[in-house]
Order: structure tokens, then C-alpha cells, then sequence
């Protein structure tokens, strides 16, 4: 499940866009799918789809499908390192913590989140813009008024220490 993490590998830091590119082969989302089928015994690969333009470049990666050869793992490889390098939240905005867990402070964890992520793999000068509309209006919670009841970690499936996260992003945006 998830080959794509909840769509996040679509849109990749400019260098590691570059390394996939200069494969000239399918969509970044076709990578990170067929490395998930590539694995030995791996019966089936199960894969979000939120419009017929995704559907129809899953369906093309898929059929007659060829594992990943060693250029392109090589490729795949050299992607992980500079997301690692990156250091990024590994959220993949499922919403869990929002809709299961009913923050008291209405913070919009993953919108937070995604910010954050911008913020330190793009480089977008206008990432503060986009907090500050994420937590205007609507009564949304600032990170900084997180007050770690811990109800968000008990639902999130990836497992983040939400409020340590939202400390660091608070100390991102709200010097
Ligand atoms: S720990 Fe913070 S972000 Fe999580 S539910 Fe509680 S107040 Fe909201
Ligand atoms: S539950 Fe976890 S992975 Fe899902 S949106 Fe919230 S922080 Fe992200």
C-alpha cells in the first residue's frame, strides 16, 4: 500500500526531479510504483487515485510491466539519499489527526506540515504566506498553541511525533 505515500513522491525536490527526468522514462508516480512491484512475490500494488489522469498513468505503468532495471535503481537510490538529506516530514496527509482526533486547538496538522516541507525542500520564499493563511480565519490553531494532549499521535498511522514536529515549524514561522 501507499507506493506513491499518499501522492508526496509525485512532486519531487528539483534535484532528485532531475535525476528521474533524465531517465526519460514514465511519470514520477510510475517509478515509485513500479519499484513497489518489482520485489519478489509482490502480488499487488495498491495505489490512491484521486482523478482519471492519475488512473490512466497508473494503468500504463502497470501494463506489460517491467521491473525496475539497474539504472533506474541506481536512479531510485540517488533520490532517496537527497530525501534524506532533506530531513522531511514523512506526512502523508491521510488527515487522520484531524478528522479522528479533534484537536482542541483546530491546528491543521498537515497543512502545517506541508508548509514546513516546502519550506526546506523548495526553498518557496512564499511559504510563509502560506502559513499564515493556513491559520487564519476558521479558528485554527498556530503550532505554538499546541498544547500536547498527544490525541493526534494516537491516530496518526505513520507514527510522528506531532508535537515535537509542530515545535520545530513553530520556530520555522512564528519567530
Ligand atoms: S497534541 Fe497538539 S496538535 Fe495534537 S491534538 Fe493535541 S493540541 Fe492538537
Ligand atoms: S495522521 Fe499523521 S500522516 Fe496523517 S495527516 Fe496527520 S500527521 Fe500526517
Amino acid at each position: 500500500m501507499e507506493p506513491v505515500k499518499g501522492g508526496s513522491l509525485v512532486n519531487l525536490p528539483k534535484e532528485a526531479d532531475q535525476i528521474l527526468r533524465s531517465l526519460n522514462g514514465g511519470s514520477n508516480a510510475s517509478y515509485a510504483i513500479r519499484f513497489a512491484a518489482s520485489f519478489p512475490n509482490m502480488a499487488m500494488v495498491l495505489s490512491g487515485m484521486s482523478n482519471m489522469d492519475q488512473m490512466v498513468d497508473n494503468l500504463s505503468a502497470m501494463k506489460d510491466f517491467k521491473p525496475l532495471n539497474g539504472t533506474e535503481h541506481e536512479a531510485i537510490r540517488k533520490v532517496c539519499e537527497i530525501f534524506k538529506s532533506l530531513n522531511l516530514i514523512p506526512c502523508t496527509s491521510c488527515r487522520y489527526c484531524i478528522e479522528e482526533s479533534q484537536c482542541p486547538k483546530s491546528i491543521r496538522i498537515p497543512d502545517l506540515f506541508a508548509a514546513m516541507n516546502a519550506h526546506e525542500a523548495f526553498h518557496n520564499w512564499n511559504t510563509g504566506y502560506y502559513y499564515s493563511e493556513i491559520i487564519t480565519g476558521g479558528g485554527h490553531g498556530k503550532a505554538s498553541e499546541c498544547i500536547k494532549c498527544g490525541k493526534c499521535e494516537k491516530v496518526c498511522p505513520q507514527h510522528l511525533a506531532i508535537r515535537e514536529i509542530l515545535q520545530n515549524v513553530a520556530r520555522t514561522f512564528e519567530k
